[in-house]
């Protein structure tokens, strides 16, 4: 079980990139997103995808991001630049109900306190999307993009233009 805890989110500017967190957690493996700020509107967007595209996957908005970090059973790990490197440490975490929070603007600073692992992709700034993708590829391999999530609508793979089923047509 993977569950991607997304901070900071502030529905007016960050409606697009929070969606982006989500959409990538989904499509790269994980199995639901909290989000530390209510926001009904992001919940209807995902949960209009997952309904279209199947799949299980859950989001959850407004979330005590303290009290889940305090409480939470399995390994958490905070992508960050100044953590320490991806290649070094993946070996090392433990994957069993995992954990991992991703930032919008600064995050507190108790965060860092608050996790297993402080890990980077890169010691460069990007983009909480970037590293997220590239953390879950790394940990999951590529067979987790390839996966069939059996919804309504399912795109066949074509080499120009594109090509959707829907179910029952
Ligand atoms: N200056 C901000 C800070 O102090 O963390 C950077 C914010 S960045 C736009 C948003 C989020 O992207 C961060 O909270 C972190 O989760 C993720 N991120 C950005 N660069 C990263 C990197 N090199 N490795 C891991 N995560 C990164």
């Amino acid at each position: 079980m993977i569950t991607v805890l997304r901070l900071g989110h502030r529905p007016a500017r960050d409606k697009r990139v929070t969606t982006h967190v989500a959409l990538t957690a989904r499509a790269f493996g994980a199995d639901a997103v909290l989000v530390s700020t209510r926001d009904p509107g992001l919940e209807r967007s995902i949960r209009g995808v997952v309904r279209r595209f199947g799949g299980t996957f859950r989001i959850e908005t407004g979330v005590a991001w303290r009290r889940i970090l305090n409480e939470w059973q399995g390994t958490k790990v905070h992508l960050t630049m100044y953590g320490e490197r991806l290649e070094k440490v993946l070996p090392r975490i433990a994957r069993e109900d995992l954990l991992i929070v991703v930032g919008a603007e600064k995050v507190p600073r108790e965060l860092f306190d608050l996790v297993d692992w402080n890990v980077a992709v890169g010691n460069q700034p990007h983009s909480e999307v970037a590293a997220l993708a590239i953390f879950l590829d790394r940990l999951l391999g590529p067979a987790a993009l390839g996966r069939e999530f059996a919804g309504p609508l399912r795109i066949r793979p074509s080499p120009r233009g594109k090509d959707v089923v829907e179910s029952g047509t």
